[in-house]
């Protein structure tokens, strides 16, 4: 099913999202993390890909599997940058021949190496260029693509960020997911600046759960994401007791969910990072709101 049908639905939907194995004897154990988190029936389930195209096949046999097993939709990431067409084409054939409806459309983090790498040469230097790309393949694909509340870091400024984002609408993003964040004022101011700029697909907001104290030096490495006072009040006093830091990331997470559903949003991702007994506690948190 694709993700913009998925989306219709009227009730509170949580989807969550998986990352493939870094090496081969860790696949059977992700393997089975993602498909106990299938088991709770969430809205869809993304797969992220590897930086470079690293794990491209697990992302692909992972997602496979959930939908065929456990028919939840799932939604396979694809970067572009510094792969050449033919690499691009290729992924997008295995895409198809596996049956999956959904792409996440990434250009992909630039690594040290690539900042410093002539980018003339790149067939891809956008996410943009992605999505054009695959629309012109043909593929009957539902396409969604990233989208930052707090500014993409390589932005000079928001306007200069949304304006981007549009382009990337225009051509051919059904939805756009964001970056995690813990503020939620921050989803609905940028919310209504993207509206007002004209982009008026569906935006799932991003949800990352912390559980332990030292995923938020990573968290915030990676997105850059303001965190609240009352955020690092629960580090500071639970961050050393790791029990006690997952109950209160968990609690953190679910109300931050409930804010966006009373606030109107009914579809949130959440961060689940192959983790199926947090997204367990998440949703039976919200057990009575999810459709
Ligand atoms: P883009 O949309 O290309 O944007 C990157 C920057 O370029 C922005 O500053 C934008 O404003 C600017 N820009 C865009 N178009 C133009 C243009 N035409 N001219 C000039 N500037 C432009 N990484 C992975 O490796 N694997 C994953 O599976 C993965 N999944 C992700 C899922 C989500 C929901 C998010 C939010 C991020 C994910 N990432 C993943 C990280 C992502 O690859 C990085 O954030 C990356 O730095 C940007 O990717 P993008 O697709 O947003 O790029």
């Amino acid at each position: 099913m694709k993700i913009t049908e998925v989306l219709r639905q009227e009730k509170l939907l949580l989807s969550f999202e998986v990352f493939p194995p870094k090496t081969d004897t860790a696949f059977a154990s992700v393997k089975s993390a993602t498909e106990e988190m299938a088991k709770l029936k969430p809205s869809f389930m993304s797969v992220t890909y590897g930086a470079g195209g690293g794990t491209s096949r697990y992302t692909l046999e992972i997602a496979k599997n959930i939908k065929d097993r456990y028919g939840v939709p799932t939604l396979a990431h694809l970067t572009c940058v510094s792969s050449s067409k033919d690499t691009v084409h290729a992924r997008i054939r295995e895409i198809i021949d596996a049956g999956i409806e959904n792409v996440m459309a990434l250009r992909g983090d630039l690594t040290p190496e690539l900042e410093n790498a002539d980018r003339s040469a790149w067939d891809y230097r956008h996410a943009v260029d992605l999505v054009r790309e695959l629309k012109e393949s043909g593929a009957d694909l539902c396409i969604g693509g990233a989208c930052y509340p707090e500014i993409h870091p390589e932005s000079a400024n928001q306007q200069e960020d949304i304006r981007h984002l549009k382009e990337k609408v225009d051509a051919g993003c059904e939805f756009l997911t964001t970056q995690m964040f813990f503020d939620n004022n921050l989803l609905y101011n940028f919310l209504y600046k993207i509206r007002e700029a004209g982009i008026t697909v569906p935006v799932i907001p991003g949800v990352m759960p912390i559980t332990n104290a030292n995923q938020v030096a990573r968290a915030v490495k990676l997105s850059g994401s303001f965190m609240p006072v009352r955020f690092k009040s629960l580090v500071d006093k639970f961050g050393t007791s790791p029990a006690a830091m997952k109950q209160a990331g968990i609690a953190y997470a679910t109300d931050q969910i409930i804010d966006l559903y009373a606030n109107g949003i009914k579809n949130v991702h959440v961060y689940s990072m192959n983790k199926p007994d947090v997204a367990e506690a998440i949703r039976r948190n919200l057990s009575d709101m999810i459709g």
